[in-house]
């Protein structure tokens, strides 16, 4: 649902459509109305299988706030790198960071890969302390409020894992082609192995730590962790196809992040998933 306008490491001049859109629905009273009408479509959504209109309510909120939130996150580091930028509403598809105007774009698409890294890696880092205060909400109140600190959870687990995928605009995506376009093939090669091994030792722990369960229990605990599979899956495949399609010669731009700052990034993405998904999904194995 998100949607990343920064292109940084694309072809100069590629139309972005992201752009268009905001050429489009740029009108401030578009943009005055457009938060309440999120509000409703997700109201709307969350009223349909629940049949509560409080519950809807909250959960709606925590989705619109989750979204905002996010976008402050980019935000934050646009203007951190002095460029002019601000928040577009783009119903229904989602909401957008972005550049005030087409010359400030071009500054954001002349920035060091390193900082457009930050740039991406901030909007899912906003989700996630949101989602921690979600959850001591959650646990340090009743009633609504506590009802509320869940929904923020969940609206803000969606928000960050869908976008940790390293799948097309997705902020995860793009980081990912930053990464790999910064970094020589032979790297690449062994960042995308090392990734794997790491979801596979993962897996393979929770395996080792439920293993003494009796069968069906075995089977209950697969189940629970299902959710932590099937996001490993989807990045393992993700984070493959990505490798294969860089264009080798971006390593040498001026833009290129070192090793150093590749390593610092991918290491502050396994954190950020690990986080989100420990938050969302409770735990991989039965001690950690
Ligand atoms: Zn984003």
């Amino acid at each position: 649902m998100q949607i990343e306008s920064n292109t940084a490491g694309e072809e100069p001049g590629a139309k972005d459509p992201v752009w268009r859109l905001i050429e489009k629905v740029g009108a401030w009273w578009i943009q005055a109305f457009s938060p309440a009408l999120f509000l409703a479509f997700f109201f709307g959504c969350c009223w349909l299988p629940l049949r509560d209109a409080g519950r809807a309510l909250s959960l709606g909120s925590a989705l619109v706030l989750q979204m905002y939130i996010h976008e402050l996150g980019h935000l934050f580091v646009f203007r951190q790198n002095g460029i002019r930028s601000r928040i577009w509403w783009l119903f229904p598809l989602g909401a957008a960071a972005a550049p005030v105007d087409r010359a400030e774009k071009r500054k954001s698409e002349a920035l060091p890969w390193n900082d457009v890294a930050w740039l991406l890696q901030a909007g899912i880092m906003a989700n996630v302390a949101c989602m921690l205060a979600g959850s001591l909400l959650r646990s340090a109140s009743t009633g609504w409020p506590a009802g509320f600190g869940g929904d923020l959870l969940t609206a803000g687990g969606v928000l960050a894992i869908s976008n940790l995928i390293p799948l097309g605009k997705l902020d995860g995506g793009l980081l990912f082609h930053v990464i790999f376009s910064s970094l020589q093939e032979k790297d690449d090669v062994r960042v995308a192995r090392g990734l794997a091994a790491i979801l596979i030792l993962a897996v393979l722990a929770a395996v080792v730590s439920i293993a003494w369960l009796g069968l069906g229990e075995l089977i209950v605990a697969f189940f629970v962790r299902s959710g932590w599979f099937a996001v490993f899956a989807l990045i393992a495949a993700g984070i493959w196809h990505r490798q294969g399609m860089d264009d080798p010669a971006h390593a040498g731009s001026a833009q290129a992040m070192t090793r150093r700052q590749a390593l610092v990034h991918i290491l502050y993405y396994i954190a950020l998933l690990y986080i989100s998904l420990r938050l969302c999904l409770g735990p991989l194995g039965l001690n950690f």
